[in-house]
């Protein structure tokens, strides 16, 4: 335990006795979402997510991310054989326009005004002071020969069977692999545009919801199944009904 640590006896021993405390929290308690002047203005979702934890108690990280990135990644079949790894192409930053990489930097630039104000000051943190032109906050971004690159993926891969009507959709709106009967997917690839955030509650939300399809599906089918025979069992009812109504008329004419 680092001196002066907030995570230090009293913090282990709350968290044994009540589960409660420091320990029971997120290493990334604040998160701050914001709309850059980068996002359209008919689109009100933000487009930079911030976190801001503490790893030990007297240190703070922070993190800005890109959430709706325009750059597009790939994944390529390596072989007919399906025991081959596929080729992953992540294409960060390839959006011709530049859009992904100015609105990060816009991110950037956010987290270090937060961190140039008074109470943050006070406290004895500092912006990066060095970033102060779009070339450095490349640099800072990507790297170069005199610094290593301070970007990285969320870990929040989304859209590789994306659903949907169009022809780059894998699966339909009941995910359902188009082009093959009884195969879904449900999971992260099936979003067609990643959420503005966190993917992992929207994943439970597309496990809760694809459960319920299939059950759904698979009582429409039952349903149909026993109304055909339903269907059927009322025409036979039907058709002894007209032989008994035939063969009493003919007794009553002999
Ligand atoms: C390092 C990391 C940190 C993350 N942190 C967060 C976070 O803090 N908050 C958040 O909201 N999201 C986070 N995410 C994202 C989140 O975990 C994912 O969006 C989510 O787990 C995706 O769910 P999924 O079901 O699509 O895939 P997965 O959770 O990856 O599930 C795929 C499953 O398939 C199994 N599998 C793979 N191949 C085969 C095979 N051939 N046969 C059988 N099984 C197979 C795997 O073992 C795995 O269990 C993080 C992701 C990573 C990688």
């Amino acid at each position: 335990m680092p001196p002066g640590s907030i995570i230090n006896q009293a913090a282990w021993d709350l968290f044994n006795y009540n589960r409660t405390g420091i320990l029971a929290s997120s290493s990334s308690r604040t998160n701050v979402f914001i709309r850059t002047k980068f996002q359209p203005v008919n689109d009100s979702r933000p487009d930079i997510q911030v976190i801001i934890g503490t790893p030990n108690g007297t240190s703070l990280w922070t993190l800005a991310y890109l959430l709706q990135p325009n750059s597009r990644g790939r994944v390529i079949l390596a072989s007919r054989d399906p025991t081959d790894a596929p080729i992953v192409q992540m294409n960060y930053f390839s959006d011709p326009a530049s859009h992904d990489v100015n609105t990060l930097m816009e991110g950037i630039r956010r987290v270090n005004q937060i961190f140039s104000t008074a109470p943050m000051h006070n406290s004895g943190f500092h912006s990066f002071s060095n970033l102060s032109d779009d070339i450095e906050f490349k640099n800072y971004l990507y790297g170069n020969k005199s610094s290593t690159a301070n970007s990285n993926s969320g870990d929040h891969f989304t859209g590789t069977c994306k659903m949907g009507i169009d022809s780059m959709a894998v699966v339909d709106p009941r995910l359902r692999v188009r082009g093959i009967v009884g195969l879904r997917v449900i999971d992260a690839s099936i979003m067609p545009f990643i959420t503005s955030g966190n993917t992992q509650a929207p994943v439970y939300m597309i496990g809760e919801k694809g459960a319920q399809m299939i059950l759904d599906d698979n009582n429409s089918t039952g349903t149909s199944a026993a109304s055909s025979l339903h269907r059927s069992y009322n025409f036979s009812i039907v058709i002894i009904f007209y032989l008994v109504f035939y063969i009493s008329t003919l007794i009553k004419q002999h």
